[in-house]
């Protein structure tokens, strides 16, 4: 009986391949299962030499070969992959048997490599799983016509099982890889990372969190997102917090505590995400923004000292033009007094600016108003209009009014309220054409008292009025007058803070500005005893 045919009785064959796939089934690597894979082969048909390979894309990614002693086998595989049978069949799909190899193209003449028989046979199969060549495998023999196709058959039948155990040891050795490559990322950020459970548990933490935080990542991995975040409290409420379990992302200011108890301000960045070693999982950037915040405070500190500053120099003029009008009597000629009227007002006009840059400041940090008093709003009103008529003479603009005599009293800061009604007055008649008219009104309904400004100048388009009302927001057009777009947020911020609303309605033809007031100002535990004047 031919030798090889011996090797080849169906019984053998089976208790191979059983061997083989018993071999297989650990967890292995692919270099593992390269060296397994090609024993079994070469044992069963008695071939002394062999030699397998994983690859990827048809790039050499691990080899094992037999029968070249302690010799790296890695040229020789690498030629024959460019330019040999190997390449052949990874190119080809096919399995390839040469009877005679002596004169044979796609047999090498590698005349000094042992691993590479001179004369002979050879057999190569192609390792395919999924449509995919994950390898390929020659046997050589230096007897001619040495494969029969029974050793064709076997060859194809351990070539299955290794083709799928070498493609999961290698997709296992691809996460694995990945996985290690996240894991130096994640560590080495500059941004502090944490990622916890669903319910807030710490479950990993990169290098730059343990730093920020002055916690070992053993005793932060011991905490939860609430210890650092005070949870439950300010922006990071329970709201918050199931938003983002049911995967919303979020973008917010909060405050974190460190380990010593100290406050530092962060950018959280949070989402919900999936994570092969912690498994569903929500993921904290925290950015700190500590050293901004200080910037933007200092910033604004320094514009609020000068804004104060200014108010000095400015109350000088305005006692001088006083002291001046006093002096020159009533017997005046119209041309100065006209000189005093505009020196009057534009002193005023600066003022009105400097204290609502104050307020805007003081409000925007969440001030209290404390000079609220019960006010009558149409006597507010009277005064805002007496301030603004020169203008609208100016202008010749013409003001209607249609004041409810039954609006019960405010509780309101009245000095604010007040530059609030002539800032919008001012803009009516700014933008109002010469000779065009202004309707001011007010009234009362649902709990709210109203002032409502119509005019007749441009109108403002739909995609303008929902941005008005930021700070240095301004419509550009042509021939409009000029500003710096701060009065609207200052009425919007003074309005709100007294918890009522402010709008625009505009169709057109002019605009119609209402802001609209609650009767009873929300319970701050401030209000006086009813009749009695405010604090
Ligand atoms: P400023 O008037 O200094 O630019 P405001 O905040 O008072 O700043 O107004 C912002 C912008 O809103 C203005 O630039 C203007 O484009 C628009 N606007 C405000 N009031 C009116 C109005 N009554 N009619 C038309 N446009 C207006």
């Amino acid at each position: 009986m031919h030798g090889l045919q011996s090797r080849l009785s169906q019984a053998l064959r089976l208790a191979l391949l059983d061997r083989l796939a018993h071999e297989l089934n650990a967890d292995l690597s692919s270099a593992d299962v390269l060296r397994r894979v090609l024993n079994a082969a070469a044992e069963a048909l008695g071939t002394p030499y062999a030699s397998i390979v994983a690859l990827k894309n048809r790039q050499l990614l691990a080899a094992y070969a037999l029968g070249g002693g302690e010799r790296d086998p890695l040229p020789s595989i690498r030629r024959v992959l460019e330019n040999g049978l190997a390449g052949f069949v990874m190119y080809n799909y096919r399995t390839i048997i040469i009877n005679d190899i002596t004169n044979n193209p796609l047999w090498l003449p590698l005349a000094d490599d042992p691993l590479s028989p001179q004369a002979g046979s050879a057999l190569c199969v192609p390792l395919t799983h999924a449509g995919d060549m994950v390898g390929v495998m020659t046997l050589a023999h230096p007897a001619t016509s040495y494969f029969t196709a029974d050793a064709v058959h076997l060859i194809t039948l351990i070539g299955e099982l290794g083709s799928a155990a070498l493609s999961s040891a290698l997709l296992l050795e691809a996460a694995r890889e990945a996985e290690k490559r996240y894991a130096t990322l994640f560590d080495d950020v500059i941004v502090p990372i944490i990622v916890t459970d669903l319910q807030g548990h710490i479950r990993a933490v990169n290098r730059r969190a343990c730093e920020f935080l002055g916690y070992s990542r053993e005793e932060m991995l011991r905490l939860t997102i609430s210890t650092i975040h005070r949870m439950g409290t300010g922006p990071l409420g329970q709201d918050r917090f199931q938003s983002l379990q049911l995967g919303h992302e979020a973008t917010f200011q909060s405050k974190v505590w460190t380990k010593d108890g100290e406050e530092r301000a962060v950018q959280v960045r949070a989402k919900r995400v999936f994570s092969a070693a912690e498994g569903d999982s929500i993921q904290w950037i925290e950015h700190d923004v500590t050293s901004q915040l200080t910037l933007e405070r200092l910033r604004q500190d320094l514009s609020a000292m000068l804004y104060h500053d200014m108010r000095g120099p400015l109350g000088n003029v305005y006692s001088s033009v006083q002291a001046l009008r006093k002096v020159l009597g009533d017997g005046v000629d119209s041309h100065v007094k006209t000189l005093l009227q505009v020196a009057e007002r534009s002193e005023r006009q600066v003022r009105r600016l400097i204290d609502s840059l104050l307020d805007i400041q003081g409000l925007e940090e969440g001030k209290k108003l404390l000079n609220r008093a019960n006010t009558a709003l149409n006597a507010l009103v009277e005064t805002a209009v007496e301030q603004v008529k020169p203008q609208a003479d100016d202008s010749k603009i013409q003001m209607r009014f249609a004041l409810a005599d039954d609006l019960p009293a405010l509780y309101i800061d009245q000095d604010m309220i007040e530059r609030v009604i002539i800032n919008l007055l001012d803009n009516a008649i700014k933008y109002s054409p010469s000779g065009g008219n202004i309707t001011i009104s007010t009234a009362t309904s649902g709990g709210e008292v109203y002032f409502r400004v119509k005019d007749s100048g441009p109108g403002i388009p739909p995609e303008a009025q929902l941005v008005i009302f930021d700070k240095f927001a301004r419509v550009r057009q042509r021939n409009m007058p000029h500003g710096v777009g701060l009065g609207l947020a200052f009425c919007k911020l003074a309005i709100e803070a007294h918890g009522g609303r402010i709008w625009v309605r505009s169709n057109g033809v002019g605009s119609t500005f209402t802001f609209a007031l609650p009767v009873r100002a929300p319970a701050t535990g401030e209000l006086p005893p009813l009749g009695a004047s405010g604090p």
